[in-house]
């Protein structure tokens, strides 16, 4: 068949073989993504039917994309797939069978403002200082726990769990878990770590569900599985159970969410999981110039913990990747946008075929500055979603309590806007009201009289009307007319309308954008319910690149490298290569949180077919602060074989083995040695964070139930071995005992004396 010709031998053979476990880890641009694309088309050409395929993908770009592919090899039954991102495949699992586990269809997904928002009104009526209990804090351990699969009895069983928080001076998180869990489920919504949570309980309760799914989808393929967390390794586990025709594509290199709870483990894991596995292996990489490949080599070869894999490119050796020094942030955008325009015209690119990748977001602005000075068209990735504006998220607010009026965080947010005199205290009032007589809040809006005294009855009776007429309206209307009336009769359009300013204006026009997009889906031909209920089940799901159709327009892009995963550009440029930057200041204290940032770099540098430029500044302003900043270490790290150093404008370019000029040898000198790698040590995936920093990933797998799922670095510590303890401090390995998962240590702490630690909960750091 024609498209199985685009396949080198390994590739063919992971693309025919369709039955049985399959595992492709393999280097980045070595066509792990093209083999899942061929390998669906493959199937459904065979004759499996669209309906029984499931395709796990990172974006809703990414399978955006890949169903189009697909639609090219095997036609319009490509729309019958199922594919999407873990939540938005499981929220609309969910949506089906939600009533089983107790919420309504219609439940209200939470976005990350909606769980802070609760989560700090939970530390308001708890009477907590929210400055300890910050509410990132809170919400990244709740999410944490949730990936882990530890619910909040378990949470506050579990006695590990417990002396870590108390040895955090946070003992109340199980409790503020607790509530935020009960709060939630009272409102009919579910947070983002919900979507996947609540699917493995439905799986774990509903045998029939489970089998019923598991029936459905016969086969399942997911990509970067690197960067799976454990509650999503389980659902693809339970579902893949049945048949076992499960393909998994990843790059170990390329696991960069550790922080969200990815666990480069699940690649491991997969072959004690499946003793009849396959794995392929791929070798050669198809996207970029053979001095890409090998600068993307030579990067990786600093990290201790990676699985060993040859990548090679048999394309054109290409240009050295270009470093560039700039004075300042300004200076550096000033600097990109020139190369852009000069690359354009001299090799006849087009503006598409750039990206300028960053490790934070804050530093698109000098970028945008540049680009803007010089006329280039460019386009922001993974910026504020379109929905996450104000405006748009009030109106949207509506519609959620039109479809769902126990949504307490949909309440809080518009009862009073536009204003109807029911202020804070009311708001108090009433969540008290529903606090004290266990019901929800939009009961007691819906008979005041019956919870609260008071004046404001009235003005509530009429909300409740206006909500309760919006949710008949929208039964009768589509969606479009029942996004306008519920728009009108809210008050919004009119708030906005009286609004002269630019802003308001500019909000009024984000209004209308929203109509005109309910407008297009309510013409849609390829879905049979058009109303605005499924219009607005997934929308906290999308994001700022879901909803630009950019296809046509030519414009350089401009992203975080979080959000370049998957993606391939003829030019790239990573800027901001300075130590504290990129490296970010808060991977320096541990060397897995290094390694982390460094396979970021390597995901940024093999993002590019043709050319590579690497830019630093040696001034940059900092949380409103001019900091002098050092070049990247990771720009030391590269063999200079292969860069091209600008120097200062005086003196020529220089290439070659000897290119360094002395400034960059002394910043090099001055580097704290924890920079190198030192041999005899390994990474740690227990977590080392400082006390300062919070972090998600390293909440005990106390409730990881497979066994063998401790974490491996209790494989790497060994007697006498050096150690730093969050609390007890620096202190040497006296002896070990046990086995895995379970290992005890005895670590002699200086003017503390043995504390016997079992490694997978103590946060011990290798120094
Ligand atoms: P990443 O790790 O970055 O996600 P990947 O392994 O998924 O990369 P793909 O994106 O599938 O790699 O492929 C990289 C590029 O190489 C794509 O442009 C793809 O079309 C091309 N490619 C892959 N395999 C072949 C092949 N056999 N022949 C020609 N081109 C190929
Ligand atoms: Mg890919």
């Amino acid at each position: 068949m024609d498209y199985l010709a685009g396949l080198n031998p390994q590739q063919r053979a992971a693309v025919e073989n369709t039955q049985g476990p399959a595992m492709i880890v393999a280097g980045a641009g070595s066509g792990k993504t093209r083999v899942i694309t061929y390998r669906v088309a493959h199937l459904i050409e065979k004759g499996v039917d669209p309906f029984n395929i499931l395709v796990l993908t990172f974006t809703n770009k990414a399978s955006k994309d890949m169903r189009e592919r697909i639609m090219k090899v095997i036609g319009a039954e490509a729309k019958n797939i199922w594919m999407g991102t873990f939540h938005s495949v499981f929220a609309k699992i969910l949506r089906v069978e939600a009533e089983k586990i107790g919420y309504p269809s219609s439940f209200t997904i939470y976005d990350t403002d909606d769980s802070k928002s609760l989560i700090r009104a939970i530390l308001r009526e708890m009477q907590l200082d929210d400055k300890l209990y910050n509410a990132n804090f809170v919400y990244n351990r709740i999410s944490s726990a949730k990936n882990n699969l530890v619910s909040h009895i378990e949470y506050q069983e579990n006695a590990e769990i417990q002396a870590e928080d108390i040895s955090n001076k946070r003992p109340l998180i199980g409790a503020i878990y607790e509530t935020y869990t009960k709060r939630c489920f009272k409102s009919g919504a579910m947070d983002f770590d919900d979507l996947l949570f609540k699917t493995n309980v439905l799986l774990k309760n509903h045998p029939d569900v489970l089998n019923k799914y598991q029936q459905k989808f016969k086969y399942l393929m997911v990509d970067e599985y690197q960067d799976t967390n454990f509650s999503q390794y389980t659902i693809v586990k339970k579902l893949a159970a049945a048949y076992q025709n499960i393909c998994v594509v990843g790059d170990d290199a390329q696991s960069i969410y550790a922080f969200r709870g990815a666990n480069i483990q699940n690649i491991l894991n997969f072959e004690r999981d499946y003793p009849d596995l396959k794995v392929y292996k791929l070798e050669q990489n198809y996207r970029s110039t053979q001095n890409i490949v090998e600068v993307a080599n030579s990067i990786i070869a600093n990290n201790k913990n990676q699985l060993e894999k040859n990548v090679f490119s048999d394309n054109e050796s290409g240009d050295r990747i270009r470093v560039q020094r700039a004075f300042t942030d300004n200076e550096e955008g000033k600097i990109v946008a020139e190369a852009i325009i000069q690359e354009r015209s001299s090799k006849g690119y087009n503006y598409n075929d750039f990206a300028i990748l960053y490790r934070t977001n804050a530093q698109s602005r000098a970028m945008e500055e540049g680009l803007r000075k010089l006329n280039v068209p460019y386009k922001i990735y993974g910026g504020l979603s379109f929905y996450q504006r104000k405006e748009i998220k009030d109106l949207i607010a509506y519609f959620r309590l039109t479809f769902n009026p126990s949504d307490e965080e949909a309440i809080k947010r518009v009862i009073n806007y536009p204003k109807r005199g029911l202020g804070d205290t009311t708001v108090e009032k009433l969540l008290v009201a529903a606090d004290e007589h266990n019901t929800t809040m939009w009961e007691v809006v819906c008979n005041p009289q019956q919870y609260i005294a008071g004046r404001i009855a009235n003005q509530l009776n009429d909300f409740a009307m206006m909500i309760k007429s919006f949710t008949v309206e929208a039964k009768k209307l589509d969606a479009y007319e029942a996004a306008l009336y519920i728009a009108q009769h809210s008050g919004i359009l009119k708030e906005l309308h009286s609004d002269m300013t630019d802003e308001g204006r500019g909000r009024h026009e984000n209004i209308q954008e929203l109509l005109n997009g309910i407008k297009e889906f309510g013409e849609r031909e390829d879905i049979e319910d058009r109303s605005l209920e499924v219009f607005m089940q997934d929308i906290a799901l999308l994001t700022n690149d879901d909803k630009s159709n950019d296809k046509n327009v030519d414009t350089v892009s401009l992203m975080t490298i979080h959000s370049s995963k998957g993606l391939e550009f003829k030019n790239v440029f990573v800027v901001g290569l300075e130590e504290n930057l990129f490296p970010s200041q808060m991977s320096l204290n541990s060397r897995s949180d290094l390694e982390e940032e460094r396979r970021l770099f390597y995901v940024a540098v093999t993002r590019a077919e043709k050319k590579l430029t690497l830019t630093y500044s040696t001034s940059r302003y900092r949380w409103g602060t001019l900091t002098n900043c050092e070049p990247s270490r990771f720009i030391e790290e590269i063999n200079p074989r292969y860069l091209e150093i600008e120097v200062p404008k005086a003196a020529k370019p220089v290439t070659g083995d000897d290119s360094f000029s002395s400034e960059r040898r002394s910043w090099t000198q001055q580097r704290d040695s924890f920079s190198k790698p030192k041999p005899a040590s390994s990474t740690t995936t227990t977590g080392t964070s400082t006390a300062s920093r919070p972090k998600t990933s390293v909440l005990p797998k106390a409730h990881v139930p497979t066994p063998g799922f401790a974490p491996d670095a209790a494989n790497l510590f060994q007697n006498g071995m050096e150690v730093e303890h969050e609390k007890f401090g620096f202190g040497k390995i006296v002896s070990l005992e046990g086995s895995l998962p379970d290992i005890k240590a005895t670590v002699f702490f200086q003017g503390l004396g043995n504390k016997q630690l079992l490694l997978k909960f103590a946060k011990l750091r290798i120094v």
